[in-house]
């Protein structure tokens, strides 16, 4: 049996674990649409159903004030005084919030600079501001934004949790993961968290059963060995999450990385090295499914390579589609076609997951179960403008 075969077989027929030495056997010895066929098999083992499930939510950045600098961002403002800073004003967030629920939202989904300026009290309130009175379901701040409350505050990363937990926070998002591998995070973003902190802050919100999700984004010319590092990091987070009787991350998510003149890797001599193109994204979908046998949800993301590459992903492993966020700040600065299409309704998220050859089911945050949509239903209004991030 030739040493392709035997892989195949080891994990379609076999259902077992690969080791990170056989991990770079497949990316270099298969094709994308061979790992596809393998994923997709991967993907059916997790969830039999020909269900594929999206989320109805919002994503509000609150501050674009920030002290990391990293080089792919062209979201943030250093200076506060800036006049392109902001903090939301509860006004701007009430609207945004409301908007959010009239459309069925079932999630905001919360994220920040790291501001310098905002005491730990502005969090615990704002946070406990939103699940008192809009009561809906609150994935708030990614393992950086947390470090940074535990330097204003003076806490543990589990203490912060804790007290986030305790006014009203569901869960905590895998922003800022980037590539879990330092060599990569020194060179692209040195001021943030390093790959050990991430995993450690991840590993007291799982340990506090907060819903938690585990992402990567492509395209920082990162070497094969950098991705196989930080798909190994996450899988060993979960194994020992699941062990200790946590439900762990119960979604991963990839993006490809993007960058224009507005950020510095984008106007970097070395700009050729970067990014990442439709291909290289579903290879890596597939890739992962794969190698993370221990997550149960795989999501195709269309903010970065859109919609269409999207559809491919649901052949490529993912049982997910991600998600009408209805406002994107972050990636849009940095050269994303959210630009210009920063919302995706519910009912073009199922048109999408349909054409596909999938059945669309709405999910919340926690994968459960909201709607079952049924095609003939007259289509609702759809979300009507763009609010400025600033409100
Ligand atoms: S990516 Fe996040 S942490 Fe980095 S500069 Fe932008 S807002 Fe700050």
């Amino acid at each position: 049996m030739s040493k392709k075969s035997y892989l195949a077989d080891k994990i379609v027929t076999g259902g077992e674990r690969i080791s990170p030495d056989e991990a770079r056997e497949l990316w270099t010895k298969f094709e994308f649409t061979e790992l596809a066929t393998i994923a997709q098999a991967v993907r059916f083992r997790h969830n039999p159903s020909n269900d594929v499930t999206y989320l109805i939510d919002r994503n509000i950045n609150y501050t674009n004030v920030c002290n990391s600098d990293c080089s792919f961002c062209a979201f943030y403002r250093h200076n506060p005084r800036d006049p392109e800073s902001y903090v939301l004003s509860r006004e701007t967030m009430q609207q945004k919030i409301e908007e959010a629920k009239a459309l069925g939202a079932t999630r905001i989904l919360l994220q920040g600079g790291h501001n310098d300026e905002l005491p730990y009290s502005f969090y615990l309130e704002m946070i406990e501001w939103i699940a008192t009175t809009f009561k809906i379901n609150l994935n708030a701040f990614s393992p950086s934004e947390i470090h940074q409350m535990t330097l204003v505050s003076g806490k543990t990363a589990g203490e912060v949790l804790k007290d986030l937990k305790a006014v009203g926070l569901h869960g905590l998002p895998g922003g800022g993961a980037e590539i879990l591998d330092d060599e990569v995070r020194k060179r692209v973003s040195p001021k943030k968290i390093s790959a050990g902190r991430w995993i450690e802050v991840m590993e007291e919100a799982q340990k506090l059963d907060l819903v938690t999700t585990a992402t990567m984004v492509i395209g920082f010319g990162e070497t094969l060995e950098h991705r196989i590092n930080h798909l190994a990091r996450l899988r060993d987070l979960q194994d020992r999450s699941l062990a200790g009787g946590h439900p762990g991350f119960n979604l991963y998510i990839s993006w490809t990385h993007q960058f224009n003149e507005n950020t510095s890797l984008g106007r970097s001599r070395h700009v050729a090295k970067y990014g990442a193109g439709a291909v290289e994204y579903l290879k890596n979908v597939a890739f992962s499914r794969i190698f993370l046998d221990n997550i149960q949800h795989h999501q195709s993301s269309w903010p970065t390579c859109g919609a269409h590459v999207a559809e491919i992903g649901l052949h490529s492993g993912c049982d997910d589609i991600g998600s009408t966020m209805m406002e994107e700040n972050v990636v849009s600065q940095a050269g994303a076609p959210t630009a210009s299409k920063w919302f995706m309704s519910p009912e073009e998220l199922e048109m999408h997951i349909r054409q596909a050859g999938f059945t669309p089911v709405q999910r919340d945050s926690a994968f459960k179960v909201v709607r079952r949509p049924n095609s003939d239903e007259p289509k609702k209004e759809t979300f009507p403008h763009r609010l400025e991030a600033n409100g």
